[in-house]
């Protein structure tokens, strides 16, 4: 499954390059990333016994500036997911012309399993055991999968302790107490939000209430079917790892979040009709939103789906296979690399204001959000134009120009092109 996944990437990355004005040298750069980590953390249970997790880091390119990309906690997280991911952030940064690279992280690990006190002595275990190779200038971790504020907020503190600095720089998406910035925790919704209000007329053809179906209702899908509905879409369907809710008329989206912050679970919601947990794909909806875990498109349930546009708040739903029975069907796709950017857009505001010394308010960062989310939405739209792209293929193109560009400006290329 990881294999495929790095796989398909290649893929894509091979399929862009063919529309994109790129060098030979910059195709070659991006073949390998540039650093891979792999680490083990010994961790004392809460009953006195030692178990070993494994950990990893990969810092893919750093030609635009330090890599960037979140820390994931996932009992099935690989070297090469890892790498996929931190190749994907290279393109996410590069497409909203951020001055970061592009990295990702993770531990292979059930965080459900352990207590509040195991989960601290791991995190502060996988920060030792990678502190060398990040930094404010070099690598800088922020939150993913099962990851979060209070998570981000033990790295920062045992950066600190091991390097006897105090370098709030270092990790983003931390308390605000420590640095944390306004909006961080609902930058992923509210850039997605951004994305599917400038498109929907595109996508959707002027419709009046559009449906919508959201698979994965942690921070990201749960956010954004609220300010779905509060913006007048119906919400017929939401699903996570327990169950899928559905009702065609609009479910109550604030009962719905109640039941699962209280609950921990969709299943047993009083309100809409219960189903399995993969219905929320198959449902019918003018737009499919996976924002849960990569691959949950694939070959088999592709011809399966009733929306009319899926638009990716998961870093990579939808598989290479898949794209092409979508493409086939005429099935839209808004990519990930665009459409959860708001994440990784207000972490470079949190990395901006701790290396002043100072505090955004929230409207500023609502405002430059909005300023980088709409501009580079319409540069995606305006080049799938202009070249007769998918919006995929756009989104890589114009990242991978970004890139070639940086990498070119290193001047390497030219002094090989005229024989050294
Ligand atoms: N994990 C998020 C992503 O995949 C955010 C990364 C970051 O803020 O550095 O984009």
């Amino acid at each position: 499954m990881n294999d495929a996944l790095l796989e398909d990437a290649e893929q894509r990355f091979h399929d862009a390059c063919e529309h994109a004005q790129l060098s030979v040298d910059a195709i070659e750069r991006l073949q390998l990333p540039e650093m891979s980590l792999k680490v083990s953390i010994p961790v004392r249970m809460d009953d006195g016994t030692l178990r070993t997790f494994a950990g990893y880091r990969v810092r893919y390119d750093s030609t635009r500036g330090p890599a960037k990309g979140g820390i994931r906690f996932h009992p099935s997280v690989t070297a090469a997911e890892v790498t996929t991911l931190a190749f994907w952030m290279t393109f996410k940064t590069a497409l909203m012309d951020l001055p970061f690279g592009g990295g990702k992280g993770g531990v292979a690990v059930d965080p459900k399993e352990l207590s509040a006190a195991e989960l601290e002595r791991l995190t502060r275990g996988y920060t030792a055991a990678i502190a060398d190779v990040i930094g404010p200038d070099l690598d800088v971790p922020a939150p993913d999968v099962a990851t979060n504020e209070l998570v981000m907020g033990w790295m920062v503190h045992e950066y600190a302790k091991i390097t006897r600095r105090h370098q709030p720089a270092v990790i983003t998406g931390k308390p605000r107490q420590l640095g944390g910035i306004a909006g961080r925790s609902s930058a992923t919704s509210d850039g997605a939000f951004l994305v599917i209000r400038e498109l929907r007329d595109r996508v959707l053809d002027d419709l009046d209430r559009p449906r919508a179906a959201i698979q994965g209702f942690g921070n990201a899908g749960a956010q954004l079917a609220t300010l779905l509905a509060e913006d007048g879409w119906m919400v017929v369907a939401v699903g996570d790892s327990s169950a899928t809710i559905v009702d065609p008329d609009g479910l109550d989206v604030a009962k719905v979040r109640e039941h699962k912050d209280g609950t921990g679970s969709l299943a047993g919601c009083p309100v809409g009709e219960e189903r399995e947990r993969d219905a929320v794909l198959t449902t019918e909806t003018d737009a499919l939103i996976p924002a849960a875990l990569e691959g949950a498109i694939h070959a088999d349930n592709a011809g399966e789906l009733q929306a009319k546009v899926v638009f990716e708040v998961a870093n990579g739903p939808i598989t290479a296979q898949a794209d092409r029975i979508l493409d086939d069907t005429g099935v839209e796709i808004v990519p990930d690399i665009l459409v959860n950017a708001g994440g990784v857009t207000v972490s470079w505001f949190e990395w901006v204001a701790n290396r002043q010394g100072d505090r955004w308010t929230a409207a500023t960062v609502a405002e430059r959000l909005e300023e980088r989310m709409v501009t580079e939405t319409h540069t995606v739209a305006d080049l799938a134009d202009e070249r007769d792209l998918p919006l995929r293929t756009a989104a890589y193109v114009h990242a991978l120009e970004r890139l070639s560009g940086a990498m070119d400006a290193t001047g390497t290329a030219d002094l090989f092109a005229n024989g050294g």
